[in-house]
């Protein structure tokens, strides 16, 4: 595997014959289903920010009708690319969003802040620019990603709870896994970049990851063996003592990258369960989450509507009558949080690998 071999066969490209088929589609059904829930349609109410109105942008870019511009950059970018019209939806739509991305930053027509991301990952191997996770020896490889590596002190509980379910973690020398330079539209630094992560995590047997979005890109963009650290979890779950359980009401916000594209659904549960969480689930879970607003770069360039998107998911939270809203991914838990601080915290936000710790140590 190289950094120059292509990613998958989900990639799309402006003017692929496969792209200019599912937007017809799209035009010629016009069924309007992937605005259901679509987090920032629900807000803005903007036809341009939902799947169709982003499909016909494209038809009409590839039929020469609509010419590049910052404007419509910032239609195509006011996007979480949560999934949640792939999963109503025939086609992959998201999929069809990022070729659009890529070919707007190609014809320089950029979102400024992603744009800044993007070159700390080229410059420094993280979208912080700073240190990646510091590596250690062990015997599980777990990849901690640019969002754990950031927040040592949180990722040092999260190495505990795997130590408590009888792991050894070992982290490697890291950089980004590359999705926010795919997504944010920069193909070059993404090729860049993907040379120097398979180098580092090629001829791992096995890829803990603790992030959602590193499992999709570390599996679908490189094909190496990641699966998340919860599925591991779960397959110690007899061995793990509980030695304070849990006794809290607990609704759990699924990321869409577990959910929608790995399948990783029923593992949080389990393990809420078993450390004696009550859980409540909200009416939209599973593959029909609604958006905790963080993705798809909408934080750094739209941030009062990824806010607003978190608000929304939080009210929906706060109505179950749970104490608890946790979660894993380290961006939902941090938009997600925001939110609440930004209502008064009507609802407890937490790491589920915090509630997993007090319960188990
Ligand atoms: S993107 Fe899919 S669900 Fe949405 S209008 Fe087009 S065909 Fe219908
Ligand atoms: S990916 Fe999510 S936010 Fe973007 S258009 Fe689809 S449903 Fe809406």
């Amino acid at each position: 595997m190289s950094g120059e071999e292509g990613r998958n066969d989900k990639e799309r490209r402006i003017g692929d014959e496969r792209l200019k088929d599912e937007v017809m589609t799209c035009y010629a059904a016009s069924c309007g289903l992937c605005r259901r829930n679509c987090p920032i349609y629900d807000i803005t109410g903007r036809m341009v920010h939902s799947s169709t109105g982003k499909n016909r942008i494209i038809r009409g870019y590839m039929e020469g009708k609509i010419e590049p511009s910052q404007e419509l950059a910032e239609a195509v970018f006011t996007c979480t690319l949560c999934g949640n019209c792939d999963v109503m939806c025939a086609v992959p739509n998201t999929e069809h969003f990022i070729a659009m991305r890529q070919e707007l930053v190609e014809k320089g027509f950029f979102m400024g802040p992603l744009d800044a991301v993007s070159r700390n990952v080229e410059e420094t191997g993280s979208i912080y620019a700073q240190p990646m996770a510091e590596p250690r020896p062990g015997k599980v490889t777990v990849y901690a990603g640019c969002r754990w590596g950031y927040r040592a002190n949180a990722l040092r509980r999260i190495l505990a709870v795997l130590e408590l379910a009888g792991m050894e973690p070992r982290i490697l020398d890291e950089v980004c896994c590359g999705y926010p330079l795919r997504v944010f539209g920069f193909k070059d630094r993404y090729d860049a970049n993907r040379g120097r992560l398979v180098k580092v995590l090629e001829g791992q047997e096995e890829i803990l990851t603790l992030c959602p979005t590193c499992t999709v890109e570390l599996v679908e963009g490189n094909g190496l063996p990641a699966r998340h650290a919860l599925e591991a979890m779960v397959e110690r779950i007899g061995d793990m003592e509980v030695k304070r359980p849990l006794d809290a009401v607990v609704t759990y916000h699924d990321p869409c990258h577990n959910a929608r594209y790995m399948n990783v659904v029923d593992e949080p549960r389990d393990l809420l369960r078993h450390i004696g969480a009550t859980i409540i689930e909200m009416p939209n879970h599973g593959v029909h989450i609604t958006c905790c607003g963080g993705g798809g770069g909408l934080v750094a360039t739209r941030s009062d509507l990824a806010t607003e998107v978190g608000k929304a998911r939080v009210q929906e939270a706060v109505a179950t009558g749970a104490t608890i809203l946790t979660t894993d991914c380290p961006t939902c838990f941090s938009n997600l949080r925001e939110a609440a601080q930004e209502m008064g915290n009507p609802i407890k936000v937490t790491l589920i690998w915090d509630l997993l710790l007090r319960a188990l140590r």
